[in-house]
Parts: structure tokens; C-alpha cells; sequence
């Protein structure tokens, strides 16, 4: 797709997700929580909403839709009043006939009747974070008090299923969830849980993820992923949706010379902002995060700051110039990157220490063997009715897979 550019030949950026963070506070304190901020009650005040909006909205940055996701925190410890009120207001600041879609992740803890009014009246795509069964979930997922959260997450869970809302969950996987992926699977489909994405849990910020330290994470993942995919295969109708299988499929099976867009390294495509007004970009957890290297990676504050300026900030320049160098390595090194696009750059840094960089143990488990799993599913797809021996093989996968059978992990 070509990029537009401005009278200076410069890309013009394209805004694809704004990512809010209504309040940095959480309710609960999950063990692999990266937030630096959580414990702060600060919430945004309505006039940094506004000028956040009459920014964006002025900006030329923007197609036909934007999606806006509140998080950062847990959005859900502010009233339905609040959103109601931002909601307004960006229906009356946007650009006729533009599309604004908004998402809330929350920890499912603070859902009630009116919360599900609020979700079904707004059509607010909802992702609830549940770790699984209680004996895993309540490992991780615990209140101040140390607690485990799992009977409030669920019981939110199975009010929107009895209201008939749509949703989804995030499971964050420890290398004890990923041994068991058919009490995983029984745990989804006994609660009617249909749509499902996998995080692993990962390094970020000051956590240091404790899968990551076992050398053979990868290796439980695909075998995890292989197994919950197995499963779901052969009882259909209960999990409709796996996320990385879906993603993984979508990048494989496309023609060779459609683009790959990784939102993560291009600027603006993920704007982010804090309750305090401060801009990022790029991967969302740049946000609250601090670096020898580069300070923070704040480009300035909407409440005082020119979005369109921000592009010519030094520590913008230098971002991108890192970020956009990793990505070239990835390009040259990597026999995936034509399904990963040069990867998340906030793993780069906290795995690697670095932006210039290419791989971490995040993309070979999330990307790497994501990728041989669906395509080694592909491979075992019977010859076609036309007679042909060999298997029909996609035009976006990885160069390796069409000389050599895809690693097992
Ligand atoms: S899989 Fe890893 S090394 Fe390969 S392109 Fe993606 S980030 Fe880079």
C-alpha cells in the first residue's frame, strides 16, 4: 500500500488505534503486571479527552475508521458515567463518516447489570483477562490482599454470556497452563467461553517473566497450541475463535506481494496516551516505561503540545531510526518476517536491551512457532482433488517452509 506523504515528501502518519489510559490504578495486582503507575488513583480529566480528540480528529492522520481501546489500568474502576460522557463527546468532535470502534480489556472483576446495559447499548467489544481454571488463574491474578480473583473474573464472565454479550478473553499462559492444554480447553468450553487469544507471559518493563526463563518455552507453546487447536477441531462449535491461529493463517495464506502491516513499527498507526495527556507510539507499553538509553519515550503532551509537531521531536527521530533499523535486520536475518514484520519493539528492548535488534524469545513463541504450527497443519492437507501430489502451499509464508519441512519446535 503506498504511504500518502506531505508537501515535504514526508510519510504522512495514519492513526489505526488510539490506545486511552483512562486511570493507571488497577483493583487487583497480577503478578507479571508491568504498570508502573498502578497503585495511582489519577484518572483523565475530561479537557485532555477533548483536546486529545480535536487533535486527532484535525489531523489529517486518520482514514475512514479508528479504533480506541481504554486500558492501561483497569478501565472498569471509573463509572459508566464517565465513558458515557467521553463517548458523547467524541461523537460530537468526529469527522462525518468515520468509524470509531471502541474496546475495553478489563479483569472482568467490576461487571454488573449496568456495565452490560453500557456494553450492549455502545456495542464496546469486550476482552476479559482470565487465566484459565481457578487453580491456575488465582496463581497470578490476585488482589492487594493476595487473594485470587478468579470466582469475581468469572462470575462477570457468565453475566455477559447471560446477558448475551459479545466477548472475548485473553489467557495469559504460564509454562503450567501451557502443560495442560486439555484442561484448559474443557475449562473454555464448559463456561461457553468461545473466542479465545493467548499471551505468554512475557518480559516488559521491570518484570522478568518467569516462562521466558525456561529454555523450552517455545517448545510447550507449540506443543500447547497444537493440542488446544487439536481439540478444538475435533468438538466444534465450542471455541470458534483462536486468536494465533487465526492471525497466524491470515499471514500465511495471502498473495506474495500483499503487504505485511505491523502497526507496532510504523509511527502513529497505535497512538497511545496516558490519563496525564503524555503521547507515545509504537508498541503501547513505551508509555509508562522509563531507559538509560532514551529517558522515556514521551513525544509531548497533548495538553500543551502539537500532535502534527510531535513527528520532528528528537527522541521521535531517534525511535523510529532505532526501531526502523531493527526492523531492517529482521528483513535480512529472519526467514519469518514476511508473516511477523519485524516484530514488537518493546520485547526487543527488554529482552534484548536494545531496538536494534531481531529476535527474542517473545517473537520465536509468539511469531516462529505460531507459524510452523499452521504451516506444518498445511502441509499434512491431502492432495487435492485435481490429482496433484503436493500440498497446495501459501504464497505469504516463510521462505524455509517451501524448501524443507517446518520445525516441530
Ligand atoms: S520473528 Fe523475530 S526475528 Fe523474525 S522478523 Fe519477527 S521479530 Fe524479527
Amino acid at each position: 500500500m503506498a504511504k500518502r506523504a506531505d508537501a515535504a515528501g514526508c510519510a504522512v502518519p495514519r492513526i489505526e488505534l488510539l490506545v486511552i489510559q483512562p486511570t493507571p490504578f488497577c483493583n487487583i495486582e497480577c503478578r507479571y503486571c508491568y504498570l508502573p503507575e498502578r497503585n495511582s488513583k489519577a484518572v483523565v480529566a475530561p479537557e485532555t479527552l477533548v483536546n486529545l480528540f480535536s487533535q486527532v480528529f484535525a489531523s489529517g492522520w486518520l482514514h475512514d475508521c479508528v479504533s480506541i481501546v481504554w486500558h492501561a489500568g483497569e478501565p472498569m474502576v471509573l463509572p459508566v458515567a464517565f465513558y458515557r460522557d467521553a463517548f458523547r463527546m467524541i461523537d460530537r468532535t468526529k469527522p462525518g463518516g468515520l468509524t470509531v470502534t471502541h474496546s475495553f480489556q478489563t479483569n472482568g472483576t467490576l461487571i454488573d447489570e449496568a456495565w452490560c446495559d453500557f456494553f450492549a447499548e455502545e456495542r464496546v467489544n469486550v476482552g476479559v483477562s482470565i487465566d484459565g481454571p481457578k487453580r491456575l488463574h488465582d496463581r497470578n491474578r490476585l488482589t492487594r490482599s493476595g487473594r485470587g480473583t478468579f470466582d469475581k473474573t468469572i462470575r462477570g464472565i457468565r453475566l455477559l454470556r447471560r446477558r448475551e454479550i459479545p466477548f472475548h478473553v485473553i489467557s495469559v499462559l504460564s509454562v503450567a497452563s501451557m502443560a495442560v492444554p486439555s484442561e484448559m480447553f474443557d475449562f473454555y468450553a464448559e463456561e461457553g467461553i468461545e473466542r479465545v487469544c493467548f499471551n505468554v507471559e512475557e518480559s516488559e518493563g521491570d518484570h522478568v517473566s518467569q516462562s521466558f526463563a525456561d529454555g523450552e518455552v517455545d517448545a510447550a507453546y507449540y506443543r500447547f497450541l497444537s493440542e488446544f487447536w487439536r481439540l478444538s477441531s475435533a468438538m466444534p462449535g465450542k471455541i470458534k475463535f483462536i486468536r494465533e491461529i487465526e492471525h497466524a493463517l491470515q499471514q500465511v495464506i495471502r498473495p506474495k506481494d500483499a503487504p505485511f502491516n505491523n502497526q507496532l513499527v510504523e509511527p502513529f498507526a497505535i497512538t497511545s496516551m496516558d490519563w496525564a495527556g503524555n503521547i507515545s507510539t509504537f508498541s503501547p507499553e513505551l508509555l509508562g516505561l522509563k531507559n538509560a538509553q532514551y529517558g522515556d519515550f514521551l513525544l509531548g503532551n497533548i495538553n500543551r503540545d502539537a500532535l502534527v509537531e510531535m513527528p520532528q521531536r528528537l527522541n521521535f527521530v531517534r525511535m523510529t531510526k532505532d526501531i526502523q533499523a531493527g526492523v531492517a535486520m529482521c528483513r535480512e536475518r529472519c526467514e519469518y518476517f514476511s508473516v511477523c514484520g519485524g516484530g514488537e519493539p518493546v520485547n526487543k528492548l527488554a529482552e534484548n536491551g536494545s531496538f536494534v535488534s531481531t529476535e527474542t524469545t517473545y517473537c520465536r513463541v509468539t511469531k516462529m512457532r505460531a507459524t510452523d504450527l499452521v504451516l506444518n497443519a498445511l502441509e499434512r492437507v491431502p492432495p487435492s482433488s485435481s490429482g496433484r501430489t503436493e500440498p497446495s502451499l501459501p504464497l505469504g509464508m516463510p521462505a524455509h517452509a517451501r524448501d524443507q519441512p517446518a520445525r516441530s519446535g
